[in-house]
Parts: C-alpha cells; structure tokens; sequence
C-alpha cells in the first residue's frame, strides 16, 4: 500500500532523513518509534506530500506523489502533529469546511455524521473548537482526517499532551480506524507502538534501525535486566560499589533524594540475577537499600541495542544516549 524508496531529506548539510526504505501492507498498523529529531514528521510529511524530498520516492497504492498529489491525498488522511483547527469554528463548521477542502463526494450530512459517530464527538457537534478539551480536539482532528473514507491514515504523535485517560480513549479509536484501514503512527513511546501497532520501524537519526513484528520486539532487545534501587549512603562510592559487582553491566544515578537516598538504575545480563550481591555488598558498608523495582525495558536500551555496538563500549557516548 505504501512504499518508501531510499528518501533522503536534507536540510543544508544536515540529514532530517538520511536513506529511509520501508513498506506498509494493506490493513497494517505500522509505528513509527524514534526520540525528538529523529525524522518521523519529516518522514510522514513527505509521504503526505506536505513536504518534498531531497532524492528517493515514496508511492502510496502504486501511485508516485510526487506525479499523482492529488489522487495520493485523497487516498491518505492526516493528522499533523499539531492539527490546525480553526478554533472560532464550530466543530460542524469545521468538518463541512474540511470536506469541501478535500472535495468529498460522499453524501455530505451523512458522512460528517458518520465520522463524528466513529470519533464519538456527535455531541460536541455545535461547539466552537475553542472551547473543547485537548482529548476532544484530537477528535476532531482525526474525524477531519478521516473525512472522505480514506484507505490510509497517518497520525503523527496523537496522544501528545493528552492525559491518561485520554491517550487510552485515542489508542482505542486509532485501533478501532486500523480494522478496515492502513495506519502509520508515530510516536516517542515505546508502550504505545507495543499497545497499537503490528509492526514497529525504530527510527533513529534520519535512519531506520529496526523493522520488526511487533511480537518481536523484545527480541531486538539486547535481553539485559534493569532494575530501578534506592539506596541511602554516600552516592558516588554506592555507584562505584555498585558497578564493581560481576554481571553489572552499566549502572547510573536517576535520582537524588532530598533525605540523603538516591536511586540507581542498574543493568545485567538477563542471566544473572545480580540481587543479592547488591545486598551483601550495601549491607557490608552499612547503605540499606530502601527499595528495589525491576523496570521494563526502555527507549533508551532499545537504541542501545540496536543503533551501535559502539555505544556499549565508549562510556561517555553511552551516558550520553541515556539523557
Ligand atoms: P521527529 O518528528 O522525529 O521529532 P523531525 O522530522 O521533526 O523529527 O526532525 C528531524 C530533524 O530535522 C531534526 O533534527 C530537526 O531539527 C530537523 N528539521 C526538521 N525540520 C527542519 C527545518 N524546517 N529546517 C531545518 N531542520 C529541520
Ligand atoms: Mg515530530
């Protein structure tokens, strides 16, 4: 449905995106999962000819965009990053402007109803923009991007700045819109692609650096155990106790605590259990531990694993990455 040949996208001398390959099947939920800067909206605004590329291609159900932008639009809706709604409108006005936008030849008053059943915001229908919560304007971007039945819908970071509960209400819906549609997401969240997607392309610096199964995912990891631990004792000797004992393999300080402690975040191989060394090793300077968490894998460890093998040997590259 969707294929990226080699896209390159440069700004001066610098890469947005640098060499992107990728393609989506029909019916697939793909995420797009990368830190800030990465290039996933520079990539999604490419393939949503919002923006042009330095060199590569990208086609969407075989279609150029670069030679079919129109036909390409109206096969793809989009959720921008930060959606421009006209706020003084009503979200009624909005979406019978957004229709005539994309010259949508459905039937006009069913349609726009029927969106705003599949987004849930039928009764916010006569509300200005303005006055709606960010959840709800979310809605309303995605019900605009969704005007007109397209086949592919691509939603770059779309549960940014909502609450808790309003991410979850949006995953639904994006889960909800991906039975009978092709999805792009993007996100900086490893949780969410894991929630959303079938597929997740880990993009890093302007590259792709991973294409894998959703299912698959943890083995990309490079499978090592982390485990959160406050301790109270003098912070730097706790730290260089603490990467002295075998089967550590990187540790570092998170938080300082205001009563003395701080918190450590400390990594092993998935094989050893490195507990009870930390145990005897604390209980023997007389630094009690006030408590100790696994944690799930991170962002962080899976660019580690697979961006570079280089980032696990130069440690200030490392401690870098982890900021
Ligand atoms: P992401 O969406 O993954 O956070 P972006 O695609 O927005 O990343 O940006 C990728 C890189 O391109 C960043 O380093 C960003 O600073 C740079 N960039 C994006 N847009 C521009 C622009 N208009 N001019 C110069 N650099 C840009
Ligand atoms: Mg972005």
């Amino acid at each position: 449905m969707i294929k990226v040949e080699h896209l390159i996208k440069q700004y001066g001398d610098r890469y947005a995106v640098n060499d992107i390959s990728f393609e989506v099947k029909k019916g697939e939920i793909v995420g797009f999962l990368g830190p800030n800067g990465a290039g996933k909206s520079t990539t999604m605004n490419i393939l949503t000819g919002y923006l042009s590329s330095t060199s590569g291609r990208a086609m969407v159900d075989g279609m150029d965009i670069l030679e079919h932008p129109l036909a390409v639009k109206r096969k793809i809706g989009f959720l921008p990053e930060t959606p421009p709604l006209y706020l003084e409108m009503t979200v009624k006005e909005y979406l019978n402007f957004i229709y005539d936008l994309k010259k949508c030849s459905l039937n006009r008053k069913a349609h726009i109803e029927e969106v705003c059943r599949v987004v849930k915001i039928e009764d916010a229908m006569n509300r200005m923009i303005k006055n709606l919560s960010k959840g709800y304007r979310q809605r309303v971007g995605i019900a605009g991007a969704i005007i007109g039945n397209p086949e592919v819908i691509i939603f770059d970071e779309p549960t940014n700045g909502l609450d808790p509960k309003q991410i979850i209400d949006i995953r639904n819906l994006i889960r909800e819109l991906g039975k009978e549609r092709t999805i792009i997401l993007s996100t900086h969240i490893l949780s969410e692609v894991k929630a959303v997607c079938d597929r997740i392309l880990i993009i890093n610096e302007g590259k792709i650096v991973a294409d894998e199964l959703t299912e698959n995912i943890e083995g990309a990891l490079r499978g090592n155990r982390r485990i959160a631990i406050r301790i109270e004792g003098p912070s730097a000797a706790v730290l260089a106790g603490l990467k002295k004992i075998p089967g550590i393999i990187y540790a570092e300080i998170s938080v300082e605590h205001e009563d003395g402690s701080a918190t450590y975040i400390v990594e092993s191989k998935n094989e050893i259990d490195v507990r009870k060394p930390i145990f005897y090793m604390l209980a023997q300077r007389s630094w009690p531990i006030l408590s100790l968490e696994f944690t799930g894998a991170n962002l962080e460890d899976i660019f580690i694993s697979v961006v570079d093998e280089a980032a696990e040997t130069a440690d200030t590259k490392n401690t870098k990455r982890r900021i």
